[in-house]
């Protein structure tokens, strides 16, 4: 019996990709067995965190590297590193924040349900400009000169979040900071592949990069990356640490924070609640070496195969055209893209993600376009032989 049944929890077909609500992505089996060695021993994990943020270092071009319990985590801990910088009493009082550098500033086009973990800090949220280009009418978003107007002495950070189709473009925003004085944060959780996105916001001039290890990377669900500029590391890693030790006895590894720079160690901080074990790190770290081994084009052909079993699959269906092509949004990941004419089916694109996900075993598909009429299937989980059961499910469903 495997623990799936063991529990009584149903797998389900995950055709959507690594969305936390769907249980994250599959790991290679190569993770899993890192992360159960490092399940048999115990280590200082201080030790094992300064281990993981060289390696993190050398595949970014970061300064320094650090493991999160996910990509959310690594925005909290780095918006509470840009606030406390090395102040070990200032890291005591959060999410206390007055009298501190406490504003950060997002522009409104960027603001996003995980920023809910950039605003757990304290900081008060200064948002810039108008999405106008949402509107009918307009062209322009957010612009360089206003995030640099936005700055003052209160100024914490700069919340800048990564899509191929953000604007304004992440170097003018950088410009922008460094005349005022104040890092850059990148939410680049879902920007991989390619893996050439691991240097490219360290290169463009971020402060703190934050990268999801549950998703692309295929790291454990409950994993992620933050890397960048040494000092701030530093102050991620104090206030996330675990830190009921006596002065006496805590010797921190010196290449993740230099103690001769402390007046003495803080407490629990406020990243206390990500807690990251051995196993997430060495899984995570595994992970990313695999991923970065991994040749781009062997990646996409894996996976470009598998949407091409999923539409021949299909044959021909009655009322709906499915391809597969690029998603717009992200053109490294090719998708299966189901076009359904929906008043000759009698039945909406909507209502035919509906009956995926009630079906046995449970499918899930992307439903972002289904006001277009489109359902969309990706490839990043599937198994083998899975895009065959979804293919005789459309037909059942589509005739
Ligand atoms: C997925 C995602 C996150 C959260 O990442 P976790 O690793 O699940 O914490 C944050 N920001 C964006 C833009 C994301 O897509």
């Amino acid at each position: 019996m495997d623990i799936y049944q063991e529990l009584g929890v149903e797998p389900i077909i995950n055709a959507v990709g690594p969305a936390t609500r769907l249980s994250g992505s599959i790991m290679h089996p190569e993770v899993a067995e890192a992360m159960r060695q490092a399940s048999e021993r115990c280590v200082d994990i201080a030790q094992m965190q300064a281990r993981a943020g060289e390696i993190i270092a050398e595949i970014t071009g970061a300064e320094a590297g650090y493991v999160t319990s996910g990509a959310a985590a690594g925005l909290l801990l780095g918006t509470a590193a840009c606030v406390t910088g090395l102040d070990p009493g200032k890291m005591n009082r959060l999410p206390d924040t007055s009298g501190m550098k406490n504003e950060v500033i997002m522009a409104r086009s960027h603001r996003n349900f995980y920023d809910h973990a950039v605003r757990s800090v304290g900081i008060e949220l200064v948002e810039v400009g108008i999405a106008d280009r949402f509107s009918g009418a307009g062209i322009r978003d957010a612009e360089g000169w206003e995030i640099e107007a936005a700055i003052s002495e209160r100024t914490a950070a700069i919340v800048y979040v990564a899509y191929a189709h953000t604007q304004p473009s992440l170097e003018e925003v950088v410009a922008a900071a460094r005349k005022g004085g104040v890092p850059v944060i990148v939410d680049a959780a879902g920007q991989l592949p390619p893996a050439s996105n691991l240097q490219r916001f360290m290169a463009a001039g971020a402060d703190l990069v934050a990268f999801s290890g549950g998703k692309a990377i295929g790291g454990p669900q409950a994993s992620g990356i933050l890397c960048g500029r040494r000092d701030l590391i530093a102050a991620a890693a104090l206030q996330h640490q675990d830190l009921d030790v006596m002065p006496e006895l805590w010797e921190p590894p010196a290449s993740l924070i230099d103690k001769s720079q402390l007046p003495g160690a803080p407490q629990h901080g406020i990243g206390r609640p990500c807690k990251v074990g051995k196993e997430e790190i060495a899984g995570l770290v595994k992970a990313l070496r695999l991923f970065v081994a991994e040749d781009p084009a062997v990646r996409r052909q894996r996976w470009s195969a598998l949407m091409e079993e999923l539409v021949a699959a299909c044959g021909t269906l009655r009322n709906a055209e499915i391809a597969v092509v690029a998603d717009r949004k992200r053109v490294e990941i090719p998708t299966a893209r189901l076009v359904l004419d929906e008043e000759a089916a009698g039945t909406t694109a909507l209502e035919l993600v509906k009956a995926l996900q009630e079906g046995r075993p449970p499918i899930a598909a992307n439903p972002t376009y289904v006001h277009e009429g489109a359902v969309i299937f990706g490839p990043m989980c599937l198994k083998e032989g899975e895009p065959e059961q979804i293919g005789r499910r459309l037909r059942e469903l589509l005739g």
